[in-house]
């Protein structure tokens, strides 16, 4: 024995090649074999197992019936149960169930005396049983007593899963908000790019022609139009930041502004006296003027809603 194969612990058949014999206890959710992982445990492996004439090496495999939660936990690294074989009446014909002698004067549970153990023959020196060891040999035999019957699982272990997952869940809900702003960033910005990309109608396009002045705005110049918009100006300040005006109209307006007072409007100032003007010469609907301005409807009629009391009054 010694290979990979065999569970190495005396009194223990459990053997890889024969899964259908494999005894498994109650606290194991499935048989495996684990290997002492790291050279300076190989000695205390080797005295736990306490075999005759036998060393823990790297391919020596202990089944997971011996761990104390069914494999190695960082705080149960070792084997530490049924190390002297199992107490099981289908297994009778097996040797008797062995232990080395322990040093009496080792401070011990009573119960592991009343077990029938005896010596192989391995001189220990007490010196060598350190915490781990009497760890193990205290859950030795605990089994007859506390069986586990609900598969156990490390405290510890719990209690470093429950912070994982209470770190996983805030940084889960940090990413659900980071996503959320992130999304709203891009309709905005969609908002943006589609806003700038348009192709306008602007002042611009006709203030080189008087005659398309005269079309549009039934202004015979682009300078009256200048001059117009320059008396009207000042009132617009108003209109911006929301401070309250008379008319019906401009409640409108007001309203647009609510939720962002002083918020800097897409459309040039001039382009709005624009699309008045148009609205009066021309009479265009405001779908139409909407898809001429590449804006809104509602704003379209906020703004005329707005200019018309405006100029009403500077051309009356
Ligand atoms: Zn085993």
């Amino acid at each position: 024995m010694g290979g990979g194969d065999h569970c190495a612990v005396l009194g223990c058949n459990n053997d890889r090649r024969y899964p259908e014999r494999y005894v498994i206890k109650e606290h194991v959710n499935t048989l495996r074999f684990h290997s002492c992982r790291d050279k300076k445990y190989f000695p205390l492996w080797t005295r736990l197992i306490q075999r005759k004439d036998f060393r823990v090496k790297a391919s020596t495999t202990v089944c997971s019936n011996h761990f104390k939660y069914g494999q190695p936990y960082p705080d149960e690294l070792h084997p530490s149960l049924f190390l002297r074989g199992y107490d099981l009446p289908e297994t009778p014909k097996r040797a008797p169930v062995k232990r080395r002698a322990l040093d009496v004067t080792t401070p011990q549970p009573k119960k592991i005396r009343t077990l029938p153990y005896r010596s192989i023959g391995i001189q220990v020196n007490p010196g060598d049983i350190d915490d781990v060891k009497l760890k193990a040999l205290e859950n030795d035999h605990n089994y007859v007593h506390l069986p586990f019957r609900n598969k156990p699982v490390s405290p510890v272990y719990v209690a470093h899963l429950e912070d994982e997952l209470a770190k996983l869940t805030d940084n889960c809900g940090e990413l659900r908000r980071n996503l959320l702003e992130a999304k709203s960033n891009i309709d905005r910005l969609k908002l943006e790019a589609q806003a700038k990309t348009k192709q306008r109608f602007s002042i611009r396009d006709i203030c080189h022609s008087n005659e398309l002045i005269k079309l549009y705005t039934g202004l015979p110049r682009y300078q009256l139009f200048e001059w117009l918009f320059e008396e009207i100006k000042p009132h617009t300040k108003n209109m911006h930041y929301y401070k309250g005006k008379r008319s019906a109209e401009d409640k409108a307006y007001q309203l647009k502004n609510s939720d962002k007072p002083g918020r800097k409007r897409s459309q040039a100032l001039e382009d709005e006296l624009l699309m008045t003007l148009m609205k009066l010469r021309l009479n265009l609907r405001e779908d139409d003027l909407a898809f001429r301005f590449g804006v809104s409807q509602s704003t379209v009629s906020q703004v005329i809603s707005t200019w018309l009391p405006l100029v009403d009054r500077e051309l009356t």
